[in-house]
């Protein structure tokens, strides 16, 4: 069992004041984790803490067998973590192709045949600028950039915000088919929580800052009353068609 990220009592926020308390979990190569909770709950504040963009408050991470201690976010991309954030990260006004090569760093041994097995559609779309796909052309093309880079730790937020629940539901299980081809870890913040369990062995539950579950997939699932009592309202789950 390898474990690709390791978190221990961890205290993140901004300027200070904490989002997150106390948080500790854990994910093993191979396994798709979704991280789960309602808007404001710590979950992008998880994220850029990991991957060293915000320094954590207090506690212990460790990604890929080391820890984060004064971490800048370019030593921890060289480790072999990948961030896809919530606005995507591709570049507009470059091409599908120059995206794809942009990401493709020497020491990686995925190439771009390889990330169009994964998402034959960008075939045909390679010379087309990233700014004139539809979203879900434009998401396929960003988890394909973070593909090419050959990561061993996977950070996915929010990858169906703005496309339609169709999208996400074909696109959600090529992030599981990823993991298990290439053996990475995935961390799936997700607000389409069923279909983020349907492709994930477990999952972690935030609110307010604070786990408040944890379990594998099915245990999540079959628990879905009170995961969405967790949940502002509840509307993140009414997604079950
Ligand atoms: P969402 O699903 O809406 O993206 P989230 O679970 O990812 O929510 P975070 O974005 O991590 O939640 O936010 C956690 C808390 O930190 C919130 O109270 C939010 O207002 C606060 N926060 C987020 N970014 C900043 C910032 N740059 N400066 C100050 N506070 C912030």
């Amino acid at each position: 069992m390898t474990i690709a990220l390791a978190i221990r009592n961890l205290t993140a926020g901004h300027n200070g004041v904490p989002a997150v308390r106390g948080l500790t979990m854990h994910i093993e190569a191979g396994e798709v984790v979704a991280l789960l909770g309602p808007n404001g709950a710590g979950k992008t504040t998880t994220l850029f803490t990991i991957a060293g963009v915000l320094k954590m408050i207090s506690g212990e991470i460790d990604v890929l067998g080391e820890p984060v201690k004064s971490p800048t976010p370019h030593a921890i991309a060289r480790r072999g973590l990948a961030l896809l954030p919530e606005d995507r990260g591709i570049f507009f006004q470059l091409t599908v192709e120059e995206n794809l090569r942009l990401h493709c760093y020497r020491r990686s041994s995925v190439n771009q045949d390889q990330v169009l097995g994964y998402f034959p559609a960008l075939d045909a779309l390679l010379n087309r600028k990233a700014g004139l796909l539809s979203g879900g052309e434009q998401q396929m093309l960003a988890l394909g950039c973070k593909l090419i880079a050959d990561p061993k730790l996977l950070m996915v937020d929010e990858m169906s915000m703005g496309l339609a629940p169709i999208i996400v539901k074909r696109l959600l299980p090529v992030v599981r088919q990823i993991a298990d081809d290439t053996g990475a870890a995935v961390l799936l913040v997700e607000q389409h929580v069923h279909a983020a369990l349907s492709v994930a062995d477990r999952g972690y539950v935030l609110t307010h800052g604070e786990l408040v579950m944890e379990g594998t997939a099915q245990e999540l699932d079959d628990r879905r009353e009170i995961l969405e009592a967790s949940y502002l309202g509840g509307q993140a789950l009414d997604d079950s068609d």
